[in-house]
């Protein structure tokens, strides 16, 4: 039995998880940095202990303060929410030698999945399909230049310990290959502490989709469906729904076989996503496994009906899954808009400040999952999302127009965000008919009147 939990994270995933405990009746403990003493987190958790300064790395990402607070405040298990140290192998082991309860996978299944190269040697041995490219990762550019000539241009070249986007660069032939091969590189190295990079075969033009999956200690795996993740800004998720409207109900199974072949390849235990690129024909290829919950995971929570951080803490506890395979389905239609605080006409740029006004969103079948208020300073130290707005309801159009309806609603004023950049894309015939790609909001941007998505931030 887990009677409290340490919440290792912070902004809306942090409350998520107080939400989802004091549901179950289990304490929580926030740690927070000094930017985060007055965010909801803090005030919610039934206890909160400082862990440092700012800047992430001298506080959430410091996993020995984090292990203290945990000593001192006696939790018996650790949910470390979505980035900072969630996909980190060795605070997973840590925990797992100071007895403390990791709420997720093993740590050695985090190390083999965190390595994007070799996740693909276990897919490709578990006869999931991958896409074309490099054993491995690449020892130096001569060899990787090899590859994409034998795979054929274009190649995308990647970071064997990426994520969020970061550390890939697209070649179009030799000539560029040199140069895109060591900026990815240099990339790497900041972001990641390793450069090691891998080649893969570039898709025009695909469709991301992402395929949740949640695993018991005893054996059980079921995947709860699709996420379409198509709409992307620089590689990263800006809208996420459920179900993809491309996919029908062969593809969805077979799809769903796979990323449950992908599972059990690395014996997976608790919630993680398989994700995937789809081409025009309906070709699906694994890119990678996300050990962890995902940022967009309320969108098959609201479409399934299932709650997928209560059934990690389950999980955790020893405890079966709740639902079988026969018992789970998409029965509605969700979908995100990821709120930022950013400027889309100044290339969204971040306008970290203080919000003077704070309205959300509410009524029929909208969720709204943020740590914002009104009075609220968004800290330059960490990510510009605020907000995850969920919209549901029988159908794509019901979800969608309820969609326009709350970013209409929202009311957010001092800093900058990307509200009337969503509500451009919720309109826009494209996106409504289902067509999006991965290069839609590079499309989309590229025929849009600039001042179309202007912020209002003082209106
Ligand atoms: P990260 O871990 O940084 O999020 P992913 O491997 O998940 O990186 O890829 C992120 C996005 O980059 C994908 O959703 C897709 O838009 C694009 N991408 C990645 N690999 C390819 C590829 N081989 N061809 C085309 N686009 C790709």
């Amino acid at each position: 039995m887990i009677r409290k939990i340490l919440i290792a994270n912070r902004g809306e995933i942090a409350l998520r998880i107080v939400r989802a405990c004091r549901e179950l009746g289990i304490q929580t403990l926030a740690v927070y940095s000094e930017a985060d003493e007055q965010s909801l987190h803090v005030q919610l958790a039934d206890e909160a202990i400082c862990i440092g300064p700012a800047p992430s790395n001298e506080s959430y990402l410091r996993a020995d303060r984090i292990l203290s607070a945990a000593e001192i405040a006696d939790v018996d298990a650790i949910h470390p929410g979505y980035g900072f140290l969630s996909e980190n192998a060795e605070f997973a082991e840590q925990c797992e030698s100071c007895n403390i309860t990791f709420i997720g996978p093993r740590s050695d299944t985090i190390r083999k999945m965190g390595d994007k190269a070799k996740a693909r040697e276990t897919m490709e041995k578990a006869r999931v399909p991958i896409i074309p490219g490099s054993e491995g990762a690449i020892a130096n550019e001569k060899d990787a230049l090899k590859v994409a000539q034998k795979i054929g241009f274009p190649v995308i070249i990647k970071a064997v310990s990426g994520g969020g986007g970061r550390g890939m660069r697209i070649a179009h032939n030799a000539v560029s290959f040199t140069r895109e091969f060591q900026s990815a590189r240099m990339e790497a190295e900041k972001a990641f502490g390793d450069g090691s990079l891998y080649v893969e075969k570039y898709l025009e033009n695909p469709r991301h989709i992402e395929f949740q999956i949640m695993a018991d200690k005893h054996g059980n795996v079921v995947h709860l469906g699709e996420r379409d993740c198509s709409v992307q800004r620089r590689h990263q998720k800006v809208i996420e729904e459920a179900p993809s409207p491309f996919l029908d109900k062969t593809l969805r199974n077979r799809m769903g076989k796979a990323a449950i072949k992908a599972a059990e390849a690395c014996d997976y235990v608790n919630a993680g996503t398989i994700e995937f690129l789809v081409d025009a024909k309906g070709n699906f290829y694994f890119i990678e496994m996300n050990t962890r919950i995902q940022v967009e995971h309320g969108v098959t929570e609201e479409a399934t009906g299932v709650d997928l951080i209560k059934e990690q803490i389950q999980i955790a506890s020893g405890n079966r899954l709740s639902f079988t395979q026969k018992e789970v389905s998409l029965t509605k239609h969700a979908i995100e808009c990821r709120i930022c605080a950013e400027n889309p006409s100044k290339n969204f740029i971040p306008s970290p400040g203080t919000i003077d006004l704070y309205y959300a969103p509410g009524g029929h079948g909208v969720r709204v999952d943020s740590h914002a208020y009104g009075g609220y300073t968004v800290s330059p130290h960490y990510d510009s999302m605020i907000c995850k707005l969920i919209t549901y309801g029988r159908t794509r159009k019901i979800a969608l127009d309820r969609m326009y309806r709350a970013l209409s609603e929202y009311l957010i004023r001092g800093i900058d965000t990307n509200i009337e950049f969503v509500k451009a894309v919720i309109l826009d015939p494209a996106f409504r008919q289902g067509e999006a790609t991965t290069s839609y909001v590079e499309e989309f941007l590229a025929r849009a009147p600039k001042d179309l998505f202007e912020s209002k931030k003082d209106d």
